[in-house]
């Protein structure tokens, strides 16, 4: 499967693919463990909506790591392998590890502070 870029889909599957992107990139940021919604804890992934995850915690998300995980959701929905993404944008995933750390850190202490670092 492969994209064209925009205007070769239906506005239907442009929001269904809109959807997925989200749901992916707050699974892989962990938004659960930050975004203050219960449900989203409970079941450790953006349960609720997305949406509503994305503007809670969006804006702590440093831009290299917010391109880090663009490149990880698109490379998924591409059906890349994960030696394929890091041999073609190596670069541009590695910020992710930061995050990942911060998100280790703050699962060690066992509650959700952004501030802390
Ligand atoms: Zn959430």
């Amino acid at each position: 499967m492969e994209f064209h870029g925009e205007g070769t889909l239906t506005p239907e599957q442009e929001e269904e693919i809109g959807v997925l992107m989200r749901r992916k990139r707050c699974q892989f940021l962990s938004f659960w463990l930050f975004c203050g919604k219960s449900a989203c804890r409970r079941t450790r992934s953006c349960a609720f909506d997305t949406d509503f995850c994305l503007a809670q915690v969006g804006p702590s998300v440093p831009e290299d790591v917010r391109n880090a995980v663009d490149e990880m959701v698109c490379a998924q929905l591409l059906g890349k392998s994960f030696e394929e993404m890091m041999a073609e944008s190596r670069d541009i995933v590695l910020p992710y590890g930061k995050w990942l750390e911060k998100v280790r850190k703050i699962e060690a202490k066992g509650r959700a502070d952004l501030s802390a670092s």
